[in-house]
Parts: structure tokens; sequence; C-alpha cells
């Protein structure tokens, strides 16, 4: 038993349930849902909270939000969704990819300090606190200034024992250099998730990320590029490797994101694809697993002891 920062409170891990470890309530950039909200459709508290009500009724108890600053984290908004849905939510402090040059010639002691501040003392001002610590490295690897962001997040999370969770490029197998760092730093991986990972195929590289004792989040569905049943597919041969409780499968959707008028995917196109929302899982991946042959217990226990693990360290 162990207590986790939710945005409404401490959470005991044996209340976590049924947890999506990876997805964004909104997703923007810092300051856009303040200050440009017309770019987030109508009435968007209101979607937020059906969204999540949707959620609850399907079975999910527990949020990951992995939006940090830079992706547009609004505290307020995470604090008011978690309020009026009954999803716990646990918010994220660290960093994305968009390093801002405000940033350059920072310390990675100085961006630690903060990230601290946010789980010791609370985000924005408030009282509430973040309950995961997140870095990101992607097709470029670690960069020089992502190093120092990573090595940011190993000291806040050594001081603060808030674990960590890491955007990867998998196909790029770019989490060998991320967990190199860690180690360097210090850190136990057991308190380690590498996110993304079922954006391969690679079943070896993935075993050996976890041999190396971190978690992997199959996070990505419907996701692009890999189909989803190809992702189910990866699921199922890691399961059958004896891997299941250090899976955290999630979707890294979101509800609220920005509504352009040509977009890349249409909101109906999106719809379309993901019609089941933060139950695609659920209602998708689920039933996939069992005609695959994976036994009732080990899918019941998806998204269940694979995340209370990852907190209890
Ligand atoms: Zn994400």
């Amino acid at each position: 038993m162990a207590k986790i920062n939710s945005v409404c409170g401490p959470l005991d891990t044996n209340d976590l349930g049924f947890t999506l470890m990876h997805e964004h309530i909104m997703v923007g950039a810092a300051g856009a849902y303040e200050d440009f909200p017309e770019f987030f459709g109508p009435k968007p508290m209101a979607r937020v909270v059906e969204g999540l009500k949707k959620a609850k009724e399907g079975g999910v108890d527990t949020i990951v939000d992995a939006t940090t600053l830079d992706l547009g984290r609004d505290i307020h908004l995470l604090y008011e969704a978690s309020k009026q849905s009954k999803v716990n939510i646990i918010a994220c402090a660290g960093w994305w990819l968009e390093i801002p040059r405000f940033f350059e010639g920072l310390s990675a002691d100085q961006l630690a300090e903060v990230f601290l501040r946010e789980i010791e003392h609370g985000i924005s001002g408030t009282n509430i606190k973040a309950g995961i610590l997140k870095a990101a490295h992607d097709i470029g690897g670690v960069t020089p200034m992502g190093e120092t962001m990573i090595r940011a997040v190993a000291r806040a999370h050594l001081k603060s024992g808030v674990p960590i969770m890491l955007h990867s490029y998998s196909p790029g197998r770019v989490g060998l250099q991320q967990l190199a760092v860690l180690k360097d730093e210090g850190v136990n991986l057991n308190r380690v998730k590498m996110d993304h990972s079922n954006d391969t195929m690679d079943v070896e590289y993935l075993i050996s990320l976890m041999e190396e004792g971190c978690y992997l989040g199959l996070d990505r569905y419907p996701g692009m590029n890999v189909s989803p049943l190809s992702r189910t597919k990866t699921m199922k041969a890691l399961i059958d490797e004896g891997y299941a409780d250090r899976l955290c499968p999630s979707h890294d959707g979101s509800i609220l994101h920005i509504l352009v008028d040509n977009p890349v995917m249409t909101e109906k196109e999106r719809l379309l694809k993901n019609p089941y929302g933060f139950l695609f899982i659920k209602n998708v991946v689920f039933p996939q697993l069992k005609e695959m042959g994976v036994p009732e217990d080990i899918i019941n226990g998806l998204c269940v002891r694979g995340p209370k693990n990852f907190f209890l360290g």
C-alpha cells in the first residue's frame, strides 16, 4: 500500500482500479486552453466530463494524464474534470519535446527543483501535486537538451520517489539510450515505464527493456502506422512470454484537442477511427486477446496489476 498524488488528493494504490496509464484530457500548447479556448470547440468542460463519465461507466477508474506544461497542462481543468466525473486523475511533472529556448543553459539540477516543487507543493500555485514524472525523446534520440531534461526528471524522482514515464521512439530503439542515462543517474529501472512501446513489433527489443527492469506502456490504440490488431498481437506475444504484469495498455487518446479548419484528420474521421474513446481497449482489444486464447484472469488483470506494480515500485 502506498499513496499516489492524484489531482483530488492522495490516492491509495489499492484504489487505482482499472487504470489507463497514458491519456490526455486536453492536449494543446502551454497556455493555449486558457488564452485561446475557441480552438478547443464549444463547451469544453462539459465535453470533458461527458467523455470521462462514459469511461467511468465503462469501468475506467483512474487515468494518468500525460500532458506536460509544453503540451498545455491545465491543472484547474484536471481537478474539475476529476471532481465532476469521479475518475481519478494523476497529473504529471516534467517535459515533452518542445523545449523552449528560454530553458537553454538551465542545469538539470535547476529543472529538477521546479519538477520537485510540483510534486511536493503543487502546480500553478495550487496545492494539487504531480503524481508522475515525464521525459520525452523521439526519432532524433536523446538530444543534448533532452538529456538535461531526463537527468532533471531522474533527480526529481530520486528525491521524491515519484515514478517516471518516458515518451520514446520504439522503432528506433531510443529506449536503450534513455535507460542508459537513467542508470547513469542511479535510477532503479523498475520505477520507469517506457511508453509508446507498441509502435514497434520488435518483441525481442521490448523484452530486453523489461529485463532491464522497466514497465512497458502499450499505449497507442488505435494509433497510427501500426494496425491495432498488430499491436494486440505484440501484446499477446509479451503475455505468452510471462510479462502480463509489467504491461500498461492505454490509448494516448484525448478528449479536447485543437480544432482546425483543414486538419490532417477531421473530427469526424477521428470518431470513425475510434468511436470508443477511452474504452477502445476494453471493447476491442480485450475481445481480440480472448479470441487469441489469452485466459480471462490475465485479461482482467491488464490495466490493473501492471499500473499497481509500477506505482508500488
Ligand atoms: Zn501522449
